[in-house]
């Protein structure tokens, strides 16, 4: 088998290795490497494209097993993908081989509301998800924001989080179980319809977050809750970053716990402000939001009290009601990214975390390191968990500002790692970040993270290259 990624073999791959791949699913299940959609995620913006021989659709579990199988028994990397939203390079084929996109798999293969659970494949759409948990009176809070996009099995995979991750946790906290094919082709289920299991090591939290690289998650088990009644944000503007982050800290000092807390900085806040619904004052320089969730009258009175925390030093504080307000609302939250990005054409962005006391440290480093590299930054994200989207804006067409913003980048990790933080709260590390956990942890520790996928993974053929703890061995 010649394999285009690591050859300069022609578009459209090795007939061989299509041949024999569509014996094993079928013939509609095979695309050519070179079908549009599966060269790239969301970080193409930094200029990186793979290039897959072939792409693989399975239909079912046993299809993936299969396909596992064959690559192993044939050293033809594989690079497991959901929706391409990612923003680290996690699915992108950069050593050629074959994508195995879980898009067909997405069924809903059980629904029990009055158990608050269901289990689903891998391929389902994450709105589909809180749409259908909605629709029974339920609710998945995880919330990443490009919802529409993602697969429950790519949320999984980089344990993805959201607004509102801060009162319910990342996606991880919602998976009781997960069937996944792990090397050299064989089906697991670890955990399932429970709610407790410390049975064994935990290899549902193994595989929770691990980027494609130690197996294909295929079906999961999903925690619910019932929904809340009423969601009541409280949005408030502030003259700057030290006003705005003594405010989110009078929130936890006050002991309410808020879904959200989320911030936008001066930078982030000029670049999306036009459409925020009900505008800003001229001098509002950075942007909380908050929100009460839950039964009616409870929720009520925590927004209220809400309102009074964030008040001192506010430019304004809006408690919204209407429920058309406050889908609004967060229609314009999730088009900040977007907002951002097009200021120049485009944007280099991480998703650092540092312990909420460094917030507004951060917040300030992220702009100071922005002029150091000559580059315009800014930045944005769920404040309660700490964790900045800090963002340098380029041109993607300019390779000079791209290399001065790969260089800013890692003064970021260097900034998470010196305030006590990590270097991703919830993108993962895919490629964009390969090596760079080395900042975070001692040798022992790194050690134990190579033999974990050693172990999984003994011929290195899941999504090769992927978050990889150190660059040399
Ligand atoms: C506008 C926008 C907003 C976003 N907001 C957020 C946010 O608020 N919070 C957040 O955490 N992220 C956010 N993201 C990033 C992205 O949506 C998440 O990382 C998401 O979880 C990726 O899911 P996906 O299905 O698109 O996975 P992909 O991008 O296809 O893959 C991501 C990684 O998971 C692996 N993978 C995918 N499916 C499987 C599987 N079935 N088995 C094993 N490995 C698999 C891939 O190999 C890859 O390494 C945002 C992205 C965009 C574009």
């Amino acid at each position: 088998l010649t394999l285009r990624g690591a050859s300069t073999e022609a578009p459209g791959g090795d007939p061989s290795l299509l041949r024999e791949l569509r014996s094993l699913v079928g013939e509609g299940s095979v695309l050519d490497g070179d079908a549009p959609g599966y060269a790239a995620d969301e970080s193409e913006g930094s200029g990186l494209r793979g290039s897959p021989d072939a792409v693989v659709l399975p239909q079912s579990t046993a299809e993936v097993a299969r396909v596992v199988g064959w690559c192993y028994a044939h050293d033809v990397p594989l690079v497991p993908r959901g929706g391409g939203s990612g923003f680290a390079g996690g699915a992108v084929p950069l050593e050629g081989g074959v994508v195995l996109s879980l898009e067909r798999m997405k069924r809903v293969l059980q629904l029990d509301p009055g158990l608050w659970r269901m289990r689903v494949e891998a391929g389902i759409q994450t709105a589909a998800v809180r749409r259908i948990a909605r629709e029974n009176g339920l609710s998945f809070p995880p919330d990443p924001g490009a919802a529409e996009q993602s697969h429950i099995g790519g949320n999984i995979a980089t344990n993805a989080g959201g607004p509102h991750a801060f009162k319910y946790g990342v996606t991880g906290a919602w998976v009781t179980g997960l069937q996944a094919v792990v090397a050299p082709g064989e089906v697991i289920d670890v955990g399932g319809p429970i709610r407790k299991d410390v049975a064994g090591y935990d290899l549902k939290s193994l595989l929770i977050g691990s980027e494609g690289t130690l197996g294909v998650i295929t079906a999961a088990w999903l925690r619910l809750i019932p929904a809340p009644e009423v969601m009541l944000p409280v949005v408030a503007t502030y003259r700057g970053t030290t006003e705005g982050c003594d405010a989110i800290r009078r929130v936890l000092e006050a002991g309410i716990v808020p879904a959200t807390l989320e911030y936008l900085d001066a930078g982030s806040l000029a670049a999306s402000v036009r459409s925020l619904p009900g505008g800003a004052a001229p001098d509002a320089a950075f942007l909380v939001i908050s929100e009460a969730d839950g039964e009616r009258a409870e929720a009520a009175r925590l927004q209220a009290e809400l309102s009074d925390v964030l008040r001192p030093g506010a430019v304004d504080v809006r408690a919204l009601q209407a429920r058309s307000d406050v889908e609004e609302l967060w229609r314009w939250r999730d088009g900040v990214a977007l907002a951002v990005s097009s200021t120049r054409g485009g944007k280099l962005s991480e998703d650092i975390v540092v312990p909420l006391d460094r917030l507004a440290e951060a917040i300030d480093a992220t702009v100071e390191i922005g002029r150091r590299h000559r580059l315009e930054a800014c930045s944005w994200g769920h404040a309660g968990d700490g964790n900045l989207h800090s963002t340098f804006l380029v041109d993607a067409s300019d390779a000079a500002e791209l290399e001065r913003a790969a260089q800013a980048a890692e003064d970021l990790f260097d900034l998470a790692a010196r305030l006590g933080g990590s270097i991703s709260g919830e993108h993962g590390l895919g490629w964009l970040k390969r090596g760079q956990l080395e900042r975070q942890w001692a040798p022992a520790a790194l050690r134990l993270h190579e033999q974990v996928k050693e172990i999984f993974d003994p011929k290195g053929l899941l999504n090769p290259g992927k978050k990889l703890a150190r660059l040399v061995a």
